[in-house]
């Protein structure tokens, strides 16, 4: 059951991704001239000056799907990822803590008659921690990733979320990739995560969906390209 349900994500994320068989390598199509009828075989990796027709020499109409994204670093893979993430989920839980007894000891941000003030001291304040923890999870998640690409835990493992230009995601991206994407990686069973192990971009399942990438920060002493060494592959 679990192989058909990651099969079936695995053919939604590969066409809502727009990935194509180039992803391991050029890929051939046979190609029927439009003006003579001719059948030719064109490959992905073809430059337009061979993209022609064997026996006219008609320019051929061929399109391949998207090509994999050059990206300035190294795919950072599930360990690291997986151990920025734990770092990240205590750093949100203290979070959730600090802001909780915040809440509950202030007067000063929350009057005494104030709802809030009563939620915090009543018997059913633990409650609250229910409704704080997620919302602060999703800002934690959400801004750090769309504005700087890095959470906290991404900086102190130096790795961070690109998108296809390995430039920072950007708010909305960052939103679809946090708030939905995790979801479904999450209550997919977890696949969506694990996922990252076996992908040979190392994108979870919220990753296929934002179209984003999780690389490693790369330093180098030449100025000349940016700060960072390309070493895509
Ligand atoms: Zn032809």
């Amino acid at each position: 059951m679990l192989d058909d349900i990651s099969s079936i994500l695995a053919s939604l994320s590969h066409h809502s991704s727009g990935a194509s068989p180039s992803d391991s390598g050029p890929t051939r199509k046979n190609v029927r001239c439009q003006n003579c009828g001719q059948k030719n075989i064109i490959w992905s990796d073809d430059p337009p000056e061979k993209r022609v027709c064997d026996s006219c020499g008609t320019t051929l109409k061929v399109r391949f799907g998207t090509p994999v994204p050059k990206l300035h670093g190294e795919y950072a893979g599930f360990w690291i990822r997986l151990s920025a993430g734990l770092v990240d989920c205590i750093l949100v839980i203290v979070f959730t803590l600090v802001f909780f007894f915040l809440l509950l000891f202030s007067g000063i941000f929350f009057p005494s008659e104030s709802t809030w003030r009563l939620m915090v001291t009543s018997e059913q304040s633990p409650f609250l921690l229910f409704i704080i923890w997620p919302v602060l999870w999703v800002i934690y998640y959400w801004l750090w990733t769309g504005l700087k690409g890095q959470t906290l835990g991404k900086m102190l493992f130096r790795i961070k979320v690109v998108n296809s230009e390995s430039k920072k995601p950007g708010l909305i991206r960052a939103l679809l990739r946090e708030i939905p994407g995790k979801l479904l990686s999450t209550f997919g069973f977890l696949i969506g995560f694990f996922w990252i192990a076996s992908d040979r971009q190392k994108q979870g399942w919220h990753d296929k969906i934002a179209r984003t990438y999780v690389i490693k920060v790369m330093k180098t002493t030449s100025l000349l390209n940016g700060g960072e060494v390309s070493n895509a592959k």
